[in-house]
């Protein structure tokens, strides 16, 4: 309940302005996001990967408007995979893409074009690049995308969401040879229609379209903070076989940063999703929106600010 309305509110100019304008946003925003630099990425990118962890990276924007500034995030992307090649960073660090920061509410093409940039640069850099899932009215389009792009980079990972009720069925179809494929429970507000409402079915819509893909012969990348999710991974993976380095966990920055090194300490892989930039607005209210106490810690602290 109070995640949808934060999540509607988020859309609001004046919400937008407001918490965009706080100067108490900084410090909130210092926990999720590494910073607004490039420097600020490669340098969280190389602490974590000392600290045994692997790294998705993710330069902050979504849902351009413009072809240029499509471009601009993809050039963004591009000298981002430069450097840590340049850094010696690649073989732990990928990165993320949201195809509505490169043009694909414009144009699919265009999109695809730009995608297909930062995937070939990826490629000569030595790593992969996963494309994050956004709202439901383009999961067709980027698994569209998808599809189209693992033809000439075979290795481009997909995001699915728990929380759609067509993700079973997607999960089967993608669970294949050399597929890599990122479950999350879904970030966004969405409709009855498509997309369970409740905690138990999504988890349990979670459970259902990790053993698909534990079970298929893909990658499957556990992506949630959910203990009791971690733990049936760890029993699914125990079920049906699989070593260790054939599936791995994935969280995000700042967030139980703990269990992140515990299971790496296990000899778990476990990558940290990284985000990075100044378009950090949206980013930001996902994650107030899914824990009701970083709404309060927002609040508590912009009481004792102003
Ligand atoms: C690597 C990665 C990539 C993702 N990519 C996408 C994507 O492409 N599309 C998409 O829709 N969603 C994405 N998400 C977000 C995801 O859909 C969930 O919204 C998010 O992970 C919270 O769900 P959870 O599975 O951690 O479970 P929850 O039940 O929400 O959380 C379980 C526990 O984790 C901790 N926790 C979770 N969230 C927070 C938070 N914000 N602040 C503090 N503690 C928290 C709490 O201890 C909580 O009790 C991604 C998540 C990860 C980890």
């Amino acid at each position: 309940m109070l995640r949808s309305v934060i999540l509607r509110a988020a859309d609001d100019a004046r919400v937008k302005s407001l918490v965009a304008k706080a100067p108490v946003s900084r410090d909130v925003v210092a926990r999720f996001v590494a910073g607004e630099a490039l420097d600020d990425a490669v340098r969280a990118t190389g602490a974590l990967i000392s600290d045994g962890l692997r790294v998705s990276l993710d330069h902050l924007g979504e849902d351009t408007c413009n072809a240029g500034q499509a471009e601009a995030t993809t050039k963004a992307y591009l000298a981002l995979l430069g450097r840590l090649a340049d850094e010696g960073l690649t073989s732990g660090a990928e990165v993320s893409v949201k195809l509505s920061a490169v043009g694909q509410l414009l144009d699919e093409a265009m999109a695809i074009d730009n995608a297909g940039s930062i995937c070939e640069a990826a490629v000569a850099a030595g790593t992969t690049v996963t494309l994050d899932m956004e709202d439901h009215t383009t999961t067709d389009s980027t698994l569209r995308i998808h599809r189209e792009l693992r033809r000439d980079f075979p290795t481009t990972g997909a995001v699915i969401q728990s929380y759609l009720r067509r993700s079973e069925a997607d999960c089967r179809d993608l669970a294949a040879a050399r597929s890599r494929v990122r479950l999350c429970k879904g970030a966004y507000s969405e409709p009855e229609s498509v997309a369970f409402q409740s905690r138990g079915e999504v988890d349990r819509s979670y459970v259902r379209c990790l053993k698909v893909l534990m079970n298929g012969s893909g990658y499957p990348m556990v992506a949630t903070h959910d203990p009791r999710l971690v733990a049936i991974a760890g029993a699914l993976v125990r079920q049906v076989g699989r070593k260790q380095g054939s599936y791995e966990y994935q969280m995000l920055y700042g967030i139980r940063p703990n269990e992140q090194r515990r299971l790496a300490g296990a000899g778990e892989t476990v990558r940290v999703y990284v985000p990075y930039g100044d378009e950090w607005y949206g980013y930001l209210m996902r994650r107030l929106a899914e824990r009701p106490a970083n709404v309060t810690f927002f609040l508590r602290a912009l009481a004792t600010k102003s």
